[in-house]
């Protein structure tokens, strides 16, 4: 960490500016300029409070020069991080194609949509049963039963089951899941995050609505800190002023997160723009951005879906999907 000392503050104002740093247990090296001194902290400073110390009178400025989160930080785990998932891979060159319905409905539904994109080409299958919705009246999933009916379509296929957690506490009926996601609203519920590091499945953390990279790796950080290294970052779109999608998605995030982590980068059109028309190209644009894999929303009957019908494609249109992607990840690898 740098500190900028203002021009002109006292020998002795300094001084004691030093002492507080060393107290910390930081070593201190003074680079003494002809207008101003420059203080470079030595040591683990993941604690310090920056904004303490940009608060005070004699401070001009504070930088930090090592990022906060050091689990999920390149800089000390070089190499890409591959998460085995049933017998697919995602990470290091292994690409995801996650696909399914935003919820579980019925049987007939699930199982309908796990048989289409698993011909389609799909290495996971998702579908919603804890279902986080914006109003109480929506509908909020059908929960344990969801995840029974979840458990037939995916032992009908082989497809891996990817489905999201809302609390903790419901742990116990998610133990033939093998992807826990986090979804983007609950991307800092961090007693739910510590408890999910003491699991040992892989979990898809989604960034959240308005959270920067920053925050969403160190809440990655918080999984992995409590003894889970396999995480899986996505980008599923982020609240901006754009008036004719649902989210704004942030592209740039993946190229981001891959210099910044060695984690797996999946992103998600569906959720991203809010449109299906949207998500082929979009898909195309992810994959060409690098990322680790796709999460889609796929419907065998969008119009009537209990949740999100505007982003669901069809399970032909998803066919053509993987076409394309197929056709970008050979293109750019
Ligand atoms: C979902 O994947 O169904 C979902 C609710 O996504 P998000 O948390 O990104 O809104
Ligand atoms: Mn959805």
């Amino acid at each position: 960490m740098i500190v900028v000392v203002k021009p002109h503050i006292p020998e002795e104002k300094r001084t004691r500016l030093i002492d507080w740093f060393k107290d910390m247990g930081l070593g201190v090296h003074v680079s003494n300029g002809e207008y101003q001194t420059v203080l470079g902290l030595i040591g683990d400073t993941s604690k310090v409070d920056m904004d303490l110390i940009e608060s005070l009178d004699i401070v001009q400025s504070v930088k930090r020069v090592t990022e906060r989160f050091k689990m999920c930080n390149r800089k000390f785990h070089p190499e890409d991080t591959v998460i085995t998932v049933g017998e697919s891979k995602i990470g290091g060159g292994h690409f995801a194609m996650i696909a399914g319905p935003c919820s579980v409905e019925t049987e007939d539904q699930i199982v309908a949509v796990a048989k289409a994109v698993k011909a389609a080409g799909a290495t996971m299958l998702r579908g919603g049963a804890f279902k986080p919705r914006t109003s109480p009246y929506d509908f909020q999933g059908l929960r344990e039963k969801g995840l029974e009916l979840l458990k037939i379509a995916g032992k009908e296929t082989g497809l891996p089951l990817v489905t999201e957690i809302m609390s903790a506490a419901d742990l116990p009926y998610f133990e033939d899941v093998d992807v826990l996601q986090v979804g983007a609203r609950n991307m800092q519920n961090f007693d739910m995050l510590k408890e999910l590091g003491r699991c040992n499945k892989p979990i898809l953390l989604k960034r959240g609505l308005a959270n920067t990279l920053n925050e969403l790796l160190m809440s990655a950080e918080y999984i992995m800190a409590s003894g889970n290294e396999k995480v899986i970052l996505c980008e599923r779109g982020i609240r901006t002023y754009s008036d004719y999608t649902r989210n704004t998605f942030d592209l740039s995030a993946i190229p981001m997160l891959h210099e910044l982590s060695h984690l797996p980068v999946v992103a998600d059109p569906s959720h991203a723009t809010g449109i299906a028309r949207l998500v082929s190209p979009m898909s195309c644009a992810a994959t060409a951005a690098g990322a680790d894999g796709l999460m889609i929303e796929v419907h065998n009957d969008p119009l009537h879906a209990l949740c999100d019908g505007a982003q669901s494609l069809k399970p032909e249109e998803y066919a053509e999907v993987v076409k394309k992607v197929l056709a970008v990840r050979a293109a750019i690898v």
